[in-house]
């Protein structure tokens, strides 16, 4: 089934203990797109200014990545940049420029109205109202992202998208600024009352926590000796886990107990080089390699 994504679609300037990029192609929505599409055909709807490079869109055009909805309008595109810390846990912004997306109205391709599952990366909260909003009936699942810069900006219109998603998918240090609770599971209990009824807490090294109705579900994440910049690990997971749930057509609990699995599998692979560069060479069969590997990592007897 066809998904559908709304996010930034930017130029990142990156630093890490492993080294520095001045300018590459990133966004919250390219990293999830590219990570999906090994899985399902997506639909993305984003804004790029006249500086996106023809390099950069064939990169989406060669996937499996309807770019119909991604509109270029006069101006720049979304620049961020970030720089880690040693250890690779901590990051700081040094910028945030959204430029083109400061105006962008989301018009949605009338072929993507019909899209089934749906997934509004991070960015502006009211764009990601926008778009569900242009979507015909009730998408069979409708997941989400955000982060500090949105909860701290832009509060009222956050709790406005949330009462209508079903799954959001946020780190833990943003899943306590949003709850005000430092508990994680009391955090999911209090997140359950602003609208969704799922949410995963993506935890960087220590992998990523599912909650919902049923309990409580854990992957680690998969042990790397040498990761070397975690930009977009998180848009990646997204990617994988709507992804997987996408080209199956379920959300049923085992579904998702295997797109947990594949979010982390597509995460801990955009880690290991900079920017997008793993993902670009990246092939179906290491994919379910490593998928088989994460459950040989997580099998015992008792
Ligand atoms: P992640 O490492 O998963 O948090 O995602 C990093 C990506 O998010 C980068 O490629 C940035 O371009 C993008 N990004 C950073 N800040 C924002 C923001 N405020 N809104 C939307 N996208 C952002």
């Amino acid at each position: 089934m066809s998904l559908l994504v709304v996010g930034s679609v930017a130029y990142d300037a990156l630093e890490s203990p492993y080294g520095k990029v001045d300018r590459t192609l990133g966004g919250a929505a390219t990293y999830f797109a590219v990570s999906a599409s090994f899985f399902t055909h997506v639909s993305l709807v984003a804004v790029v200014g006249d500086d996106f490079h023809a390099k950069d869109e064939a990169i989406l055009r060669k996937r499996a990545i309807d770019i119909e909805g991604l509109e270029r309008t006069p101006g720049k595109c979304f620049f961020w940049a970030g720089r880690y810390s040693e250890n690779l846990n901590d990051r700081v912004t040094l910028t945030t420029e959204l430029n083109v997306f400061a105006d962008f109205k989301p018009r949605l391709p009338q072929k993507y109205a019909n899209s089934q599952f749906v997934f509004l990366a991070n960015i502006a909260p009211d764009l990601q109202r926008d778009v569900l909003r242009q979507v015909k009936g009730r998408p069979k699942l409708v997941a989400m992202d955000t982060m500090n810069y949105w909860i701290e900006r832009t509060n009222d219109e956050l709790r406005k998208t949330l009462k209508h998603v079903d799954i959001l998918m946020i780190n833990d240090s943003e899943t306590r600024q949003l709850s005000s609770e430092h508990n994680l599971l009391r955090a999911a209990r209090h997140i359950f009352k602003m609208g969704p009824s799922t949410l995963v807490v993506k935890r960087g090294e220590y992998g990523a926590m599912l909650v919902d109705k049923h309990g409580v579900f854990c992957v680690p994440a998969f042990p790397l000796e040498e990761p070397h910049d975690p930009t977009g690990a998180g848009d990646s997971f997204a990617g994988g886990f709507m992804g997987y749930l996408a080209g199956v057509g379920s959300k049923s609990d085992a579904a998702l107990r295997r797109a947990m699995v594949y979010g982390s599998v597509l995460g801990s692979f955009t880690v290991e080089r900079f920017g997008l560069d793993r993902l670009l060479s990246l092939k179906k069969s290491e994919i379910h390699a490593r998928a088989r590997h994460f459950s040989k990592l997580t099998q015992f007897t008792l």
